[in-house]
Order: C-alpha cells, then structure tokens, then sequence
C-alpha cells in the first residue's frame, strides 16, 4: 500500500498529528511528512492544563508532547502557526490561511475540538473563561491569583479539575450543572456521588440540575451568575467548561461526511480514502469498530495516530484499541476503562468511605469497563481483561470476597 506514497500531510500538530507523524516513521515511511498547526506553540499536551500546569507545577516545556531535536531528528517538517484553510481534493493539496499549498499522497486530519460556547448574556465579558489551549491556563492561572470568588459552568472533568485547584488555593468555588449529576456522560451514578460529595466535603458549592442564565455585570464589571431559577451568585472569575466540538468544518467544506466529528470507518479513513481522521475530530462510524463514538481522550487520539500510521504503511485494519481515560481531583485519581454508558450491572469493590473502590460495569452479562478511584492495580487489570476479551463473570465478581484479580484468573483458567 505504502509503494506509492511519498508525501503525507498532517492538520493538526496536537496529540493525534504528532503521534501519526512519529509512527509513520516508526512504520518505515522514508517520504515527506508536513505537520501543520495554528498554534504558536511547540506541539503540547493538554491534561496538564487543568491540572500541575494551572497550580504553577510544571512548566510550559515540559508539556510538549515531543521535544523539537527528536522531530528534527525524524525529519518531520513543522508548519506552526499556521491555519489550514481547505482541502484542494482534486489536486491533492493541504491549503493555508497564508497561501501554501502542501501536496499530499495521503492527508491525516487531526485538528481536535474547541470549547464548546455558552450563549448566555454575559460570556465574553472580562474575567470569563475557557479552558483548552495553553493561552487560556496563561490566562486563567493570571486571573485566579486575584480572584476571591469562582463560579464554574459546567460539571464535567475540566470544570471539576478546574474547581480542586481553586480550593486548593482556598478560593470561593460554586459549580453549577445543569444534569441531574458530575460528569454523568462519562460516569457511572456511584462515582459522581464520590467526587459531589468530595468536592463538597473540600468546601465547595455543587449544584446540579440548574442552568445559569446570565453572567451578570455593572459597567462591563463582572459581578457573578444568575440561575434559571432567579437564584444570584457572586463572582469574580467565570470559568465555563461545557464541552467541546469538533474541529471539522475543513472537512465539511471539502465535501468529507461529518457527523458530530469527521466520519471514518475502522481503518480510520473519511469518507475519501486518501484522506483519514483521528483523535478528537473524528467518530468511528462504520461497522466492525467496537467503540462507535467520538472519544476525547490522549489514549484514543495516540492510538488512532499509531494505527492510521499503520493502516497507511502496512494495510487497512479494524481500529480497536479499548479507550481508557483519568482525572485528577484533590488526591484523588480517577482512571477508567471501556465505556460504560450502557451499563446495566454495576458491581462496586472497595470503599468509597475510604477513598479507594473501583466500580465495575456489565451489559447483559459481559465485562464493559470499570472506573477506579485510588485504586491503580484494579485498572491495570481491567484495561487487560478489556483488551484480552476476558469473559468476566458478574455473579462471581459479586461475591464480597473475590477481588478483580482473582475474577479474571477464574475466567482464564476455564
Ligand atoms: P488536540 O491535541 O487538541 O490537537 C489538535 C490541534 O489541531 C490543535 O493544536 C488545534 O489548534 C489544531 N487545529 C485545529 N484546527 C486547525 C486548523 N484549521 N489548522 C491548523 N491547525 C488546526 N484527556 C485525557 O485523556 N486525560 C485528561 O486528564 C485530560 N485532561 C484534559 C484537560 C484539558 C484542559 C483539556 C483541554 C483536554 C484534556 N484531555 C484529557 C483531552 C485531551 O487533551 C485530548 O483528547 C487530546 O489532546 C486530543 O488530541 P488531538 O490531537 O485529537 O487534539
């Protein structure tokens, strides 16, 4: 497949770009690899942005994701700063903001997300944030050293992430959800009651079920957030953290099908096959892929950066790898495996009390995923018995006695 392919092109040099680029190498690629991306920055990792980086941690260098001598050693040829504007399909070419044109024998589109915006009165004002890029942890960490009270839309990881460094630093901290529970597209109902509870315990207010509907203001001066219920909070800095969407306008500009992210089937490839998608910006659309949906995680967008790197050199293969996922909040590390929001089983072990139980979710009888709290051993295992397709069985991990370990030594020894 690889015999006449001399120039791949990469959108995107965050996660998922860099790790095709690298494991095109890896692969045997000889040609041409361009890496093109609209950020000033060296490629970077963003985990970290809600987390050792926000606390003032770690250092902006030792986020990158692969250090400039080990790209220039690959001959990895960085566009940065640079915005693709389109896609020339007929000719083949990558088009930028600036006038380039890059030739491609096989394009990679791995442009990410973006936050999601609120269209609520008030969101641009001063003192409202978001949190994706290493910009907005520049200027959040900026304005989180002066502010007294925080109020943070949005329940999921990174309002959450966002609200434990807030007390840490012992400021005031609202969270408002408007679900009825913390993370609850991701998470099992015992893991949102942990991290609720957590967070409550650790001072700060949670309140689920309520949308904000106003950032409130006098003289563009942010004053703090008015519920849908009329309910008035004060605040000083806004953090809104609701979600992101796909980068795929690209995409659909040059005709690509594009469904809530850049449709692939499960050998990562858009619907033109010179053309593939992974990381954030791309949905598993096709039969055969075991994961049917848009995952947001740095584990999915390097293992599709490996595997389209594969498909292109070697030949096209089912994208399989089990997802997995973690958050950090206070002293607590969540890490999950599978996906669970099918689950009709759960089976919890260890004690939430304690700070240290897994949750351990079925679906009609078969192993699904797992959420662990503190408890790294019990996702190691899992993310094995995931990958191995181990028959885990629910009525036998039930029993109070049995640990995860010895569920899957009786599942491989029959
Ligand atoms: P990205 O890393 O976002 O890279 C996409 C790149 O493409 C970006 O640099 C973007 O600017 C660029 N781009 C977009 N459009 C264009 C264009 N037109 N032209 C040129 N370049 C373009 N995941 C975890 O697994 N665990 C965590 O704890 C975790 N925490 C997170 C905390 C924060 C604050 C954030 C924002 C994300 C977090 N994530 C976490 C998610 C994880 O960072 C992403 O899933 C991962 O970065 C996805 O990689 P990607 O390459 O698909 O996209």
């Amino acid at each position: 497949m690889s015999t006449e392919i001399e120039r791949i092109v990469i959108a995107g040099a965050g996660q998922a770009g860099v790790q095709a680029a690298l494991s095109l190498r890896i692969e045997g690629f000889a040609g041409k690899i361009a890496l093109v991306g609209d950020e000033a920055f060296l490629p970077y990792q963003r985990p970290p942005l809600s987390k050792a980086y926000l606390k003032g941690s770690v250092t902006c260098d030792a986020l990158q994701i692969a250090k400039p001598a080990l790209l220039a050693e690959r001959n990895i040829d960085l566009h940065l700063g640079e915005a693709v504007s389109g896609i020339d399909r007929e000719k083949k070419c990558l088009l930028l903001a600036q006038g380039k044109a890059l030739p491609y024998d096989r394009l990679i589109l791995a442009t990410g997300t973006r936050s999601r915006p609120l269209s609520i009165p008030g969101a641009n004002l001063p003192g409202v944030v978001m949190l994706r890029t290493v910009t907005d942890a520049d200027r959040l960490a900026r304005l989180l050293g002066g502010a007294r009270q925080i109020a943070i839309i949005g329940g999921g990881f990174i309002g959450l992430e966002f609200a434990a460094v807030a007390r840490e630093l012992d400021k005031q901290v609202i969270v408002i959800e408007a679900s009825s529970r913390v993370m609850m597209r991701a998470v099992s109902p015992e893991i949102s009651n942990f991290f609720e509870k957590t967070h409550r315990d650790k001072g700060a207010t949670v309140i689920c079920n309520e949308g904000v509907s106003e950032i409130v203001s006098e003289n563009n001066q942010l004053k703090g957030i008015r519920l849908a219920s009329g309910k008035e909070f004060p605040a000083d800095l806004v953090m809104i953290g609701v979600g992101a969407l796909p980068n795929c306008g690209i995409a659909e500009a040059a005709g690509l099908a594009v469904e809530d992210g850049i449709l692939v089937n499960d050998a990562l490839q858009t619907s033109d096959p010179h053309i593939f998608a992974i990381g954030d910006c791309c949905r598993v659309g096709a039969d055969g892929g075991r994961y049917l949906t848009r995952i947001e995680s740095v584990q999915n967008a390097t293992d599709q950066g490996r595997h389209a790197a594969y498909v292109i050199m070697k030949a096209p293969s089912p994208y399989k790898a089990v997802p997995w996922f973690w958050s950090d909040q206070y002293e607590y590390k969540l890490q999950m495996a599978g996906l669970i929001f099918e689950a009709d089983t759960q089976i919890i072990k260890g004690s939430p009390a304690d700070g240290k139980f897994s949750v351990f979710s079925f679906k009609s009888g078969v192993f699904i995923g797992s959420e662990s709290v503190n408890s790294p051993l019990d996702h190691v295992l899992t993310r094995k018995a995931l990958n191995e397709n181990i028959a885990l069985s629910p009525d036998y991990l039930s029993d109070a006695t049995v640990s995860i370990k010895q569920a899957i030594e009786a599942a491989t020894a029959t």
